[in-house]
């Protein structure tokens, strides 16, 4: 899916370079440089991104990775693509999840049936 550019704030090339640079241009959590060659063997290259934890604020009010204009330094990790990717996997597997609802309950409307799946959560 492509990304929604609009979601983030008009600094955010920036603000990403900048957190990309104070992690040595190299993933936050398992160490890799960017632009190192895959560590899976497969063709390509490390690419950092920086992903947004959802890290709760200081007075204790919860985060939301979904806000990508929360770019406090502690909300943000510059990670490989394998790290981002393991972090963001549970939303991944639950929108896809809402979309194979989604698909069934059109096929099955289309075709006149009783909707038996019920409204996504
Ligand atoms: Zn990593």
């Amino acid at each position: 899916m492509p990304v929604d550019w609009s979601r983030y704030p008009t600094s955010w090339k920036k603000v990403s370079l900048t957190i990309r640079r104070i992690a040595g241009n190299q993933c936050e959590w398992c160490g890799i440089a960017n632009g190192a060659p895959l560590p899976s063997g497969r063709a390509g290259k490390v690419v950092l991104t920086v992903a947004h934890l959802g890290a709760p604020y200081a007075d204790g009010t919860p985060g939301n990775c979904h806000d990508k204009h929360d770019i406090r330094r502690e909300n943000l990790r510059a990670l490989c693509q394998a790290c981002h990717l393991r972090y963001d996997l549970p939303e991944h597997i639950e929108n896809a999840r809402r979309t194979r609802i989604a698909k069934k309950r059109a096929e099955a409307q289309s075709a006149g049936q009783l909707d038996l799946w019920g409204q996504p959560a």
